[in-house]
């Protein structure tokens, strides 16, 4: 009768060492500050479109002209003159 009891007693206090283990754990996954989040890629540029030929190009390289954009200076002359 005592050797149960005593096997009892071990499952028992195995149960409660590790339900104490897990908790433990959780708390310190809790704790634990998260990884910083990867930066975000740089917005895409804006592209416009040529008027004389159609080519699309970044709005920072395009020529500006009366009508609209255009992909070079030449492009231009041709379109407006
Ligand atoms: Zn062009």
């Amino acid at each position: 009768m005592f050797k149960w009891l005593l096997v009892l007693a071990v499952v028992v206090l195995g149960y409660v060492w590790w339900r104490h283990q897990r908790q433990a754990e959780a708390a310190e996954r809790a704790a634990r500050p998260r990884p910083p989040a990867p930066p975000s890629a740089p917005a895409p540029a804006p592209m416009l479109r040529c008027r004389h030929c159609g080519v699309h190009l970044p709005a920072a390289d395009a020529v500006r002209g009366a009508l609209g954009p255009y992909c070079s200076h030449e492009h231009r002359r041709l379109a407006e003159g």
